[in-house]
């Protein structure tokens, strides 16, 4: 049989038939992507979490709404032995529940499926399978989720900074500098209009968060000022745009009732979830940050595709 040749020089011979394999600077960014997982783990375990293993279906998963920055089509179902279980969009429910159970910080390596539009491929930053690093920490306020994440940046660009990746990719590493600049969404929509993500991102050249968003029914109200609400969006510079979403949860049971209503949600598949909130949640703040758009603001990748070994681009077809 004949031996598997690796010629060096991006494309190999198997059993003496040509192949196309990755260039290196594909492998550049798959390697980063590794460290960057490797830095996230590191991280979290430094910091007291626990990792919880990732949850993929539920009676009920995030219902991404409304909010503006989304354009998810519809929620993935499996329907398996007479239950009609959801794909997740993200675990923020099983979050809450998950600090309620532990009273421990807690973090996920966290795979998402959002089905998102066609028209998304043309953002170069939405997937419809990605994974998030997704945390969740009791009794926190925002200021102390954002000077956690402000850490974890500069952490990681100390422990990134000497990789050889950087050479192969001819790119300087990026350093990260907290504390990161904070805006209310207004002064955005003021300074932009409403498309403000992209050309705020291009403005700046340290990430930045913007706070203040109306949206899903878990964000908590400022109890002190209706029509405020106690969450946030890191946005990377250079036209990157939205890095992570996050907020202090919604709590109280009543509270959770009334935003659902208004959200018109279908209660019955959160009847669980609202068991345990009727029971008593725990006051907690999170977010989560999507690895894959963190390596292609790292690698300077033009699509957050290109850092996916399988890429899961909304309008593109899957091949594999
Ligand atoms: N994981 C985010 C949060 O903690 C929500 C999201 O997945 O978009 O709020
Ligand atoms: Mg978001």
């Amino acid at each position: 049989m004949e031996k598997l040749i690796y010629t060096g020089n991006d494309d190999c011979l198997l059993y003496g038939v040509r192949m196309a394999v990755l260039t290196k600077k594909q492998v550049a960014k798959l390697e980063i992507g590794s460290k960057v997982a490797t830095a996230v783990t590191d991280f979290f375990d430094a910091e007291g979490f626990i990792q919880l293993r990732p949850v993929m279906l539920g009676m009920s998963t995030d219902p991404l709404g409304p909010d503006p920055g989304s354009a998810v089509i519809k929620t993935g179902q499996v329907e398996y032995l007479g239950q009609n279980l959801s794909l997740m969009n993200s675990m923020i429910l099983h979050k809450q529940v998950a600090v309620r159970e532990t009273g421990r910080k807690i973090w996920i390596m966290s795979p998402n499926i959002r089905l998102e539009g066609a028209q998304r491929k043309e953002t170069k930053r939405h997937l419809f399978e990605f994974t998030q690093a997704d945390f969740e920490i009791p009794d926190a306020k925002m200021k102390d989720v954002m000077a956690l994440v402000e850490k974890f940046y500069v952490e990681l660009s100390q422990k990134l900074k000497d990789l050889p990746e950087w050479r192969e990719l001819s790119i300087a590493p990026f350093a990260f500098r907290g504390p990161f600049k904070v805006y209310e969404i207004h002064e955005m929509e003021e300074r932009y209009g409403k498309d403000w993500e992209l050309a705020a991102s291009k403005g700046h050249d340290q990430p930045f968060w913007v706070v203040c968003h109306k949206r899903e029914f878990y964000d908590k109200e400022d109890p002190e000022r209706p029509g405020h609400y106690l969450n946030y969006d890191l946005i990377y510079p250079k036209g990157f745009g939205e890095a992570l979403s996050g907020a202090e949860r919604e709590h109280d049971y009543q509270r959770i009732l009334a935003r659902m209503g208004r959200d018109r949600l279908e209660m019955k598949i959160y009847d669980a979830y609202l068991k345990k909130a009727r029971e008593g949640f725990r006051q907690s703040a999170g977010a989560g940050f999507g690895i894959e758009r963190l390596v292609r603001f790292l690698t300077e990748s033009d699509h957050v595709g290109d850092v996916q070994l399988f890429r899961r681009v909304p309008g593109e077809p899957v091949e594999i």
